[in-house]
C-alpha cells in the first residue's frame, strides 16, 4: 500500500494571511518549498495537500477559485520538478460541525480511500495544532513547521498536551527529516539480514 506525505497548504507551501488567500495574485509560495516538494517527488510517497478553507463557506471565497488556484500550485511545482498526487480541501465553516475540517481526520481518510493510502506509515507536515491533531487521530508521523502560524501554534500544542510530533524551521527541514528516514527504512531490511 502507498505511504504518503500529507501536507498543509497556508503557512507551510505558501503564505499564510490572516484575511484567506483569495486570489492567485495573493497566493505566494514559501521560500525553498517549491525544491523540498521537488525533493520529495523523487520517493514513491503520494503527496497529497490537505487544507482547510472555510473561506469558501464564509461567502468569502468561491469554490472555483480556490480550486483555480490549486490548479494553479500544482502547475508550478510540477514546473520545478515536484509533483501532487491530490489536493483535498474542507469548504466548511467551524460552526457546521463537519467531519472533514481539520482538526477532525476527514480530509486524510477521504485521501487514503481515494488513493489507498496506508495512513500509519505516511506522514504529515503543518503549522497548526488542528494539523498535528488530525495526523494523530490516523497514526501519522507528524511535523510542524514554524514557517505561517506555527510558533504560537507550537505554544498551543504545549499548553494543551499535544505531543509526539517533531518541531522542524520549515518544509525543508520537513523533507530533510522525511527522505533520512525513508532512508533507514531502505535500509533497516539488509542490516537485519546480515544481523542473523
Ligand atoms: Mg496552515
Ligand atoms: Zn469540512
Amino acid at each position: 500500500m502507498p505511504r504518503a506525505v500529507f501536507i498543509d497548504r497556508d503557512g507551510v507551501v505558501c503564505r499564510n494571511r490572516e484575511d484567506y488567500v483569495k486570489s492567485w495574485e495573493e497566493f505566494h509560495f514559501l521560500p525553498g518549498a517549491l525544491d523540498a516538494l521537488a525533493r520529495l517527488a523523487q520517493t514513491d510517497l503520494r503527496i497529497v495537500v490537505v487544507t482547510n478553507q472555510s473561506a469558501i463557506n464564509r461567502g468569502i471565497v468561491p469554490a472555483e477559485v480556490v480550486e483555480s488556484i490549486h490548479a494553479r500550485m500544482v502547475s508550478a511545482i510540477e514546473a520545478n520538478g515536484g509533483r501532487v498526487d491530490g489536493v483535498f480541501y474542507c469548504p466548511h465553516r467551524p460552526d457546521e460541525g463537519c467531519s472533514c475540517r481539520k482538526p477532525r481526520p476527514g480530509l486524510l481518510l477521504r485521501a487514503a480511500e481515494q488513493l489507498a493510502l496506508d495512513l500509519e506509515g505516511s506522514y504529515l507536515v503543518g503549522d497548526a495544532e488542528s494539523d498535528m491533531r488530525a495526523g494523530r487521530a490516523v497514526g501519522c508521523r507528524r511535523f510542524l513547521v514554524l514557517t505561517g502560524r506555527g510558533r504560537r501554534q507550537l505554544l498551543r500544542c504545549l499548553i494543551h498536551g499535544e505531543r509526539g510530533f517533531a518541531v522542524v524551521p520549515d518544509l525543508q527541514a520537513a523533507v530533510g527529516r522525511i527522505l533520512r528516514l525513508e532512508r533507514q527504512r531502505r535500509t533497516v531490511p539488509l542490516e537485519e539480514t546480515v544481523g542473523c
